[in-house]
């Protein structure tokens, strides 16, 4: 097999991709015009084997890759072009997009701030605990992607304005959490992509875990999307064979080393690189679950979703989760309304056989916790939404049903209302949420509907 060498693309070689002289003038300008406000890299594999340049700039991979005009509001767009036309300064056009930035919910409802657990009266900031299984780590080091989605709801870190504040390095840390906590059973590394680390960066931190015999610790879980933006990276990259004796060596300790990965389209599967690289991981002893949010322009349709489930198995992987999209960033442009997310979800997991239906959604990752939207019913002639949590905030919250008022418009959580004249869904009146989580330095915090980091690669 030959031998490719990662290369990303970004604003600055753009001119140097050759497939872009099919797109207008127009359409390259907004490429230019988005990308100093949203995230842009690609990586040559993307540009090489998965956009279909026939069918660009409407082509899904290259709406999930490259910036496209309406990513922007229209008067936001047409700021930064005059700007660009005028040919402003660097530190002129910064400004602006910082400007517009903010304006963009980078932070919704503060969630960087929650959920950071404590060791010893010290704040983890490179973590977060939320649902008392499973603890998430972000190791510094892994805090980009090999390309970047233009959904993503991590786009504020990408463009600098929130560092590295959310990350760690100590891996040592990780351990004795872990080892305080007997609670926690899942570990997920996450970021960006902790798999564009070298192996032996990720070793640091995964050896100490194995070595460290931790009773409690049954399943690490690695939030990915190399597999989609770089397969490489488990073939012919000089660590790839490195990398495998890491998730071998997970697997043979007994821990479960479950490889999350974050499939959007069922193109992504298709190239001899990802098949080749799911098998080698598979021989691992690793499993392979997916996930992947419901996108307007991408994926908002059953068929495609219904044909990548059954690729994923037939491939040996495991659909895990359908997400919804959350209101940050361009979500304007991908937003899918619950009730037609329901729709396709619903008409997708029909036309697939009882071995697909392990995925769960389409589910809400909200403060409260992920919400899924169950269905719509009509009970005594009144139309309404049964909604249930897959994961609370509160795990006594689990799979109780509740219902809101139908709302064909709504494409978020705090935008229903609790059907039959309730004031109030049943969680909002749980006065103390965080009981099992009590070890966190948080006093119970005020519930929040609005969407939160920590999500859909995970
Ligand atoms: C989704 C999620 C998890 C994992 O939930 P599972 O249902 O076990 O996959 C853990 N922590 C946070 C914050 C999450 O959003
Ligand atoms: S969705 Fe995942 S892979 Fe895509 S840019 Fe965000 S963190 Fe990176």
């Amino acid at each position: 097999m030959k031998t490719p060498k990662y290369k990303p693309y970004t604003l600055k070689n753009l001119d140097s991709i050759s497939q872009l002289k099919c797109l207008s003038d127009d359409e390259r300008f907004a490429i230019q015009v988005v990308g100093r406000v949203l995230p842009f890299r690609v990586s040559n594999y993307v540009i090489d084997e998965l956009i279909d340049w026939d069918k660009a700039p409407h082509d899904p991979i290259f709406c999930l890759t490259f910036p496209q005009r309406n990513m922007l509001k229209p008067d936001h767009f047409n700021e930064i072009a005059r700007l660009l036309v005028r040919n402003a300064s660097k530190e002129e056009v910064n400004e602006a997009a910082n400007r517009i930035r903010q304006q963009l919910n980078p932070h919704p409802a503060g969630q960087l701030e929650q959920n950071v657990p404590t060791l010893n009266g010290q704040r983890l900031p490179g973590m977060q605990h939320k649902y008392k299984e499973t603890v998430l780590f972000f190791p510094s080091q892994g805090q980009i992607c090999h390309a970047y989605c233009t959904f993503c709801f991590r786009w504020p870190q990408f463009v600098g304005m929130d560092e590295l504040k959310f990350a760690m390095r100590e891996g040592e840390l990780l351990l004795q959490y872990v080892k305080a906590n007997s609670e926690v059973s899942d570990i997920l590394f996450t970021g960006g992509d902790p798999l564009v680390m070298k192996a032996k960066t990720l070793a640091t931190y995964i050896d100490p875990l194995i070595k460290g015999n931790l009773p409690n610790l049954k399943t690490i879980r690695i939030g990915t999307k190399s597999l989609s933006y770089w397969p490489y990276k488990f073939l012919t990259d000089p660590d790839a064979d490195e990398l495998l004796r890491l998730f071998e060596r997970v697997t043979k300790s007994g821990i479960h080393l479950a490889f999350m990965a974050h499939v959007n389209h069922p193109r992504e599967l298709q190239t001899a690189a990802a098949q080749q690289a799911i098998k080698r991981i598979l021989a691992t002893g690793a499993q392979i679950r997916t996930q992947a949010p419901l996108m307007r322009h991408i994926n908002d349709d059953a068929n495609t979703w219904a044909d990548m489930w059954r690729k994923q198995v037939d491939l040996g992987m495991i659909p895990y989760y359908m997400f919804l999209t959350r209101d940050t960033g361009a979500q304007h442009y991908f937003n899918v309304p619950l009730v037609r997310s329901w729709e396709i979800y619903r008409d997708a997991y029909s036309k697939v056989s009882g071995i697909c239906r392990t995925v769960r959604g389409p589910s809400m990752s909200a403060g409260p916790g992920k919400i899924q939207l169950a269905g719509i019913a009509t009970i005594y002639g009144e139309k309404i939404m049964c909604l249930n949590f897959i994961q609370g905030r509160n795990s006594d919250w689990v799979h109780r049903p509740f219902f809101a008022e139908y709302d064909e418009h709504a494409v978020w959580i705090d935008q229903l209302k609790p059907a039959f004249g309730c004031e109030s869904f049943f969680f909002e009146n749980d006065s103390n949420p965080m009981v099992e989580l009590s070890h966190t330095s948080l006093s119970a915090p005020a519930i929040s509907l609005v969407p939160e980091l920590g999500g859909y690669a995970e």
